[in-house]
């Protein structure tokens, strides 16, 4: 028996910020980043949560949280005595946030429902059951999972994105491609996952380029918005591949941003997966070519199409400015050696790689990694 749920209230379109409203607390607390306190972001949510008697704002939220971000925001959220807890930002802040509430949880008995307000478009993370801490001295980024880790509500509101530079808005844009291309060719993929995997692209091969030309694209932002919700709930319900494994290990010992690592490696595990050196993998290549199809590329046969969507990929990379070496990401050849054999084995120990479609060794890790390697 297989199962698909989706537990998390999405609230989407305009006005979706006045559901803030409905939110009963006598201590609220937003969890964020400095960024988005500084610019008023913030504020202007809490201003929504107009049934919230006190609200506290925690904004020291930092990109690919650490562990002891997380003791320190632990400490504030049992402080406010916080009943409820608004995760507003990136992957990051909901995340953090997340993890938090988990462990506050466990302490304190109380429920604390959390609410998810992404403003990115990239990890999916406001309907997830995962959150990733990063374990800086060990170079090694762990997956919490639980159900417990999903958002009561996620609520996306796609004016919340236009102030996302473009660097950023690609970085982002690859990851949603990333999930939703690793999750329809994972090894779990089912007609469910499936149908949210290939929205979600259709929407992200069309929508994407846009909002990066004009951060200002109110109609490109918010269906990136939904293609990111889409792809988190493709990959939620059956995981990921191998891409993900590396890019793992690359933001622990790099702190490559984590959808920039995924940009970059993307065609190179797509073209491993589907068998384009000869092997002829079946049935990921046909799946690819089925994706290629789906956004108007030529596929004659399952080879061509799955080929094409390699291309795709890598001339989107240079129209979005995706990196595309190691090198481009200011890692030198010598700290990649350093840690060659350790980000090898962390990808084939990755949770991740578990469900990707071609299985691995050592080998063709290294193999994948070449084509990023160049200095
Ligand atoms: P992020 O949250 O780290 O944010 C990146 C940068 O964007 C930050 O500097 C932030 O201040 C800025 N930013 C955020 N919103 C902005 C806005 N509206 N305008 C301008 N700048 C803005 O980036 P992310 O890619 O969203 O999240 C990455 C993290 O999420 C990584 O740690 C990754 O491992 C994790 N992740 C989690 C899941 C999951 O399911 N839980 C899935 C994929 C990735």
């Amino acid at each position: 028996m297989q199962k698909f749920k989706i537990s998390t209230e999405v609230c989407f379109g305009k006005d979706s910020l006045l559901a803030l409203g409905d939110i009963n607390a006598n201590n609220a607390v937003i969890f964020t980043d400095a960024f988005l306190t500084k610019t008023g972001v913030a504020a202007n949510i809490a201003g929504y949560m107009k049934n919230c008697k006190n609200i506290k704002t925690y904004s020291d939220i930092k990109p690919d949280p650490p562990v002891e971000l997380i003791a320190d925001a632990l400490r504030f959220l049992l402080d406010a005595d916080a009943d409820v807890v608004v995760a507003l930002g990136g992957g990051s802040s909901i995340d953090a946030a997340k993890s938090t509430v988990l462990i506050a949880r466990k302490q304190t008995g109380k429920d604390i429902p959390l609410i998810a307000v992404p403003t990115t478009s990239g990890t999916g993370s406001e309907v997830t059951s995962f959150a990733v801490i990063t374990d800086r001295q060990a170079g090694v980024k762990y997956p919490l999972v639980s159900d417990s880790l999903l958002p009561k509500t996620a609520i996306l509101a796609g004016e919340l994105v236009a102030s996302v530079p473009p660097q950023i808005t690609s970085d982002t844009g690859f990851d949603v491609l990333t999930h939703a291309l690793e999750a329809y060719i994972s090894t779990a993929a089912n007609d469910f996952s499936d149908a949210m995997a290939e929205k979600s692209l259709e929407l992200a091969f069309e929508f994407l380029p846009r909002a990066f030309k004009n951060g200002n694209d109110e109609i490109a932002r918010e269906k990136m918005h939904t293609a990111s919700c889409l792809a988190g709930m493709a990959f939620n319900a059956v995981s990921l591949g191998v891409n993900h494994g590396i890019a793992h290990s690359f933001g622990a010992h790099f702190h490559i941003p984590h959808g920039r690592a995924n940009g970059m490696l993307l065609p190179h595990v797509m073209w491993y997966n589907a068998g384009l050196d000869g092997q002829g993998l079946e049935p990921t290549m046909s799946r690819l070519a089925k994706i290629a199809r789906l956004i108007g590329l030529p596929a004659y046969n399952a080879k061509a199409g799955a080929q094409n969507l390699v291309n795709k990929l890598k001339t989107m990379q240079r129209e979005l400015s995706v990196p595309q070496t190691l090198k481009d990401c200011n890692v030198t050849k010598e700290a990649y050696e350093g840690v060659k054999a350790h980000i090898i084995q962390s990808a084939l120990n990755d949770a991740c790689t578990v469900t990707n479609p071609r299985k691995l060794n050592e080998k063709d890790i290294e193999n994948i990694l070449v084509n990023v390697a160049k200095f």
